[in-house]
């Protein structure tokens, strides 16, 4: 097994440590791009149309020429052959602006391994501090410009609130709004457990609409689950049954503390695990 595979969208396999973006590329000096992560498990990418259909919404919110479907899933095969079937895998889409210079937008599918703390959030859970997303619930419809439900590269403000919550001991974050709602991780979507029913709080409120939420959520309904997208406070996730951060590589970890407070350990730990895993065998998701 490679411990990288880049594979381009002209579906060419590349030597994964030779240089490969310009320096003017606008992903590098601008984050201007988006971009979806994906999990490789038994060879074979997850989700991929769910994955696909959000990198569509998010070109058009950026302004990108269309992605070219055929090309990308042709790509993510390629690119899943060549890391092959004996661990799981972390793939990245990445559909940039192109150079400053001028040229065609850049587009490339990588792998790489699965983050060492996966394993332990998959199996233990993580203990989470709420903090601040500094935008109200309704932002994302009167400012589209902040492109807030698209997965752009502009993950650093991400990337530093994670490292604040690592600063503060805490393993993850779930965002809040302005006036106090239960928004979204920094990389996970919210679900919180509530007897047999599943709430999500609702892609309008400016979140990005998680591929594995929803898989999940497909599959939940046959499963004597109600599936709902409603307001959350955090106040709801600490009498909630259950608290889970769902997303493609990690799946489900449960949050077994928030801002401190241990929450009550759901029945069903077990089945929510089975029930992600079973949601990302089938590839359903628009
Ligand atoms: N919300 C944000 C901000 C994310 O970055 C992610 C995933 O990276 C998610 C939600 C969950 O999305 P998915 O289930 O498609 O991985």
């Amino acid at each position: 097994m490679p411990d990288r595979v880049l594979v381009t969208l002209d579906h060419k396999v590349l030597d994964a440590d030779v240089p490969f973006l310009h320096a003017d590329d606008l992903s590098v000096v601008r984050g201007d791009g988006v971009f979806e992560t994906l999990l490789i498990r038994d060879g074979r990418a997850r989700v991929v149309e769910g994955h696909l259909s959000r990198l569509v919404r998010s070109a058009r919110a950026l302004g990108l020429p269309a992605p070219v479907l055929d090309d990308w899933r042709l790509a993510i095969e390629m690119a899943a052959e060549e890391w092959g079937d004996s661990a799981e895998g972390a793939m990245r889409l990445v559909y940039t602006r192109g150079r400053e210079s001028g040229g065609d937008p850049t587009s490339f599918v990588m792998v790489g391994p699965v983050a060492d703390r996966v394993k332990h959030a998959r199996e233990s859970g993580v203990s989470v501090i709420t903090l601040e997303r500094g935008y109200s619930i309704d932002l994302s419809e009167r400012a589209p410009w902040q492109l807030l439900g698209a997965k752009t590269l502009s993950y650093a403000t991400n990337m530093a609130a994670l490292r604040f919550a690592a600063d503060s001991g805490a393993d993850d974050v779930i965002f809040v709004s302005s006036e106090g709602n239960v928004l979204e991780g920094p990389r996970s979507s919210v679900i919180v457990l509530r007897d047999r029913t599943l709430i999500t709080p609702p892609a309008e409120h400016g979140i990005l609409i998680g591929t594995t939420q929803r898989a999940l959520f497909d599959v939940a309904g046959g499963r004597r689950f109600d599936c709902r997208y409603e307001a959350l406070r955090p106040a709801d996730l600490i009498t909630a049954d259950g608290v889970w951060l769902v997303s493609s590589v990690t799946l489900a970890a449960r949050v077994r503390t928030l801002d401190g407070l241990t929450l009550s350990e759901p029945k069903n730990v077990e089945e929510f695990s089975e029930l992600v895993d079973r949601a990302i065998d089938s590839d359903s998701t628009e």
